[in-house]
């Protein structure tokens, strides 16, 4: 059994809404995360990736 407190409001976890305490705080806890996922650009683009990390472009490999 896993003891908690609800993490939006702190209140007392209950079962069937666990870790929150009620569908109110499980929707808005969904809610920032959804947004979360939105709101951080560039962590998983192509711009990510170095250019010279392809040999084709590195003419001392030749
Ligand atoms: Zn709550």
């Amino acid at each position: 059994m896993i003891k908690g407190t609800c993490p939006i409001c702190k209140k007392k976890s209950q079962q069937g809404y666990r870790p929150f305490c009620t569908k109110r705080c499980s929707d808005i806890d969904m809610g920032r995360w959804l947004k979360g996922g939105y709101a951080i650009p560039g962590v998983d683009g192509e711009a990510s990736i170095p250019a010279n990390d392809n040999p084709d472009s590195d003419p001392e490999l030749r």
